[in-house]
């Protein structure tokens, strides 16, 4: 299923604008390293840049990275968050807290559907792998 993931500012309740399709993986690095980048790309920003014509630019899964929105944002709370609404704590586990209400719905179904996907077989529990949802962000 097709889902555009996207980093999320709790701060300023603002997207980076820019959505990675199928990205949840890299988003949720991405969230969980931002501190870091962005301190890197301050380094940059600041006094080297004056000296030369300096460029960067990364792009990532055909996407360009907003380095300057990464820079506004540095000391914020950034979050990986999809396009149904998730938002996901930095360890990459949902957090309904800050999520949409729908999508604490959506969450509550989704588990709901996953629970019943659970059938009793012969006195062991099996679980089916198919379904939209079956295996997703889920810890190894
Ligand atoms: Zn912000």
């Amino acid at each position: 299923m097709s889902n555009d993931w996207r980093l999320r500012c709790l701060t300023c309740n603002e997207d980076i604008g820019t959505t990675w399709n199928h990205g949840d993986e890299w988003v949720k690095r991405l969230a969980r390293r931002h501190k870091e980048i962005s301190s890197a790309f301050a380094l940059l920003a600041g006094d080297l840049r004056d000296d030369c014509d300096l460029e960067i630019e990364i792009k990532a899964h055909y996407e360009y990275l907003n380095l300057e929105w990464l820079l506004s944002h540095r000391d914020h709370d950034i979050r990986a968050a999809d396009a149904y609404g998730k938002v996901f704590t930095l360890d990459g586990e949902f957090d309904p807290a800050a999520s949409t209400l729908q999508a604490v719905e959506w969450e509550r179904k989704d588990r709901e559907a996953r629970a019943g996907l659970t059938q009793v077989h012969g006195g062991q529990s099996m679980r089916r792998s198919s379904g939209p949802l079956a295996g997703r962000n889920r810890r190894p």
